[in-house]
């Protein structure tokens, strides 16, 4: 994906009340940050945060992290964030989720990957999301059941990782490759106006 780099972006997402600058410091505490019990749902690769904030607006009583490993993309989370009512509901995070098992441990429900960055090449296979690199750290992120829901327009990726949480032990609930979302995100608009069919999952164990 190309990234349009922002000035300072370091310096606007860090005035951010919602952003996190200490991830590590959470792990394991993060119902205790939040101040309540509520389950705790993450996104990585949150980009420009559409989707994260939609579903922290809709959904009061469950908690949302948006990971993104940028700071330029969360320039435009912020802004968004600047302009609706206080969300207290919702974090984020500028953290590379290769190290994802070093912020969160038996904390998360469920885990949101949209239209991730697919990595076509063969060589850089394992730097997708939902490569078994990806999954094995996963596993020590879930409080009880893993649940991992993935969108995206790329029909290759969509392929490679439904097979990925296959042999990572994952039954899948649910396929549907003509997916309608009433939380889009900022890529998924984009495909749909150009006419492209969303792919989507639903992948437990
Ligand atoms: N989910 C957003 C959407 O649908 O509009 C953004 C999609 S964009 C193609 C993929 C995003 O994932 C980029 O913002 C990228 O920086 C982020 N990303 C890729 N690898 C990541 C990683 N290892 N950790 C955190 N974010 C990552």
């Amino acid at each position: 994906m190309r990234l349009k780099h922002i000035k300072n972006a370091n310096v606007i997402i860090s005035a951010s009340p919602y952003l996190v600058k200490d991830p590590m410091e959470y792990k394991g505490k993060w119902n205790e940050l939040f101040g309540n019990d509520n389950p705790i749902e993450i996104e990585i690769g949150t980009g420009k945060g559409k989707f994260i904030i939609s579903k922290a607006l809709a959904n009061k009583n469950i908690n949302y992290i948006g990971i993104e490993k940028y700071d330029s993309p969360l320039v435009s989370a912020v802004k968004k964030l600047n302009e609706v009512e206080e969300v207290p509901n919702l974090k984020l995070i500028c953290f590379d989720a290769a190290n994802i098992d070093q912020i969160f441990n038996k904390e998360i429900d469920k885990i949101y990957l949209n239209f991730s960055d697919p990595w076509p090449k063969k060589r850089h296979a394992k730097r997708r999301l939902t490569s078994s690199i990806f999954l094995v750290k996963y596993d020590n992120l879930f409080k009880e059941n893993k649940r991992i829901e993935l969108k995206t327009d790329n029909d290759d990726l969509f392929d490679y990782s439904v097979q990925s949480f296959k042999e990572n032990g994952y039954s899948i609930l649910k396929v549907d490759r003509d997916f309608f979302d009433e939380f889009t995100t900022e890529y998924e608009e984009k495909f749909i106006a150009r006419g492209k069919n969303i792919n989507y999952v639903i992948a437990q164990k």
